[in-house]
């Protein structure tokens, strides 16, 4: 799909609520469409309504053995609940030989290598073959996220990036997951307003916002795979 056609379908989806834009990408790309989650809560609807739309969409989560046992948990809960042809996507790397090549706790010294190798990658080559994929972004969670497009042609992939929930809020996607009685991870209510991989995850910090415990105390704010390749370039990834 050529980049205007993007941004025209993108401005005309600014009204649309994610269903109708879920149910767009079905039709459009079958067997192609991949749903990316975490299983964060908008990831969890997102997993609800394609139930109804495309129920056999390939569903990728990017397993970086460095999860809470509570995430596992809810992995397999819904992948059980809702059938889920679920592809756990690793690193190449196990988190001891990375240990054994870039030294121990990576993600102390360099997060954002330690995220090129056990999330960016094994995504990039997780993606070949298909045509778009649906993440679960949304523009309240971080100022950096604040002009989310619904729709965008994402340069680490060569795809269409699909952001369906990008007009919602966060108590938007909690009444739905309410309302439809859905699980959700169980450190939400420890106070974990995102939860990632466990060395890099803390609980919400005060006045912080909808991802502040992720990387606390640093000026990372995203892993990776939602930025754009030109920005990693100019950044300090690659110069490790
Ligand atoms: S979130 Fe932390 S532990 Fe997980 S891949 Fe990134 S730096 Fe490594």
């Amino acid at each position: 799909m050529q980049h205007k056609h993007i941004e025209t379908l993108a401005e005309q989806f600014e009204n649309a609520g994610p269903y109708e834009i879920l149910n767009w990408a079905g039709e459009t790309y079958g067997e192609r469409l991949a749903i990316v989650t975490s299983f964060q809560i908008t990831g969890i609807v997102t997993l609800h309504m394609m139930q109804r739309i495309a129920p056999r969409t390939p569903v990728l989560t990017l397993d970086t053995e460095l999860l809470f046992p509570e995430t596992q948990d809810l992995i397999k809960d819904l992948e059980r609940r809702f059938q889920l042809d679920l592809r756990r996507v690793k690193p190449r790397q196990t988190p001891r030989q990375q240990a054994r090549d870039y030294g121990d706790r990576l993600w102390e010294r360099n997060p954002d290598r330690c995220c090129h190798i056990r999330k960016t990658i094994p995504l990039r080559d997780a993606l070949a073959g298909f045509g778009a994929w649906v993440a679960g972004l949304r523009r309240d969670q971080t100022a950096g996220r604040a002009n989310t497009p619904v729709l965008s042609h994402d340069s680490r992939s060569g795809l269409v990036k699909i952001a369906p929930f990008a007009n919602w809020s966060e108590d938007r996607v909690w009444a739905y997951i309410h309302e439809h009685n859905l699980p959700f991870n169980k450190l939400h209510r420890a106070g974990y307003p995102s939860i990632g991989c466990w060395p890099c995850t803390k609980a919400r910090v005060s006045n912080g916002d909808g991802r502040s415990g992720r990387w606390a105390n640093r000026s990372k704010t995203e892993c990776g795979i939602h930025i754009p390749l030109i920005e990693e370039r100019a950044s300090e990834v690659m110069r490790a």
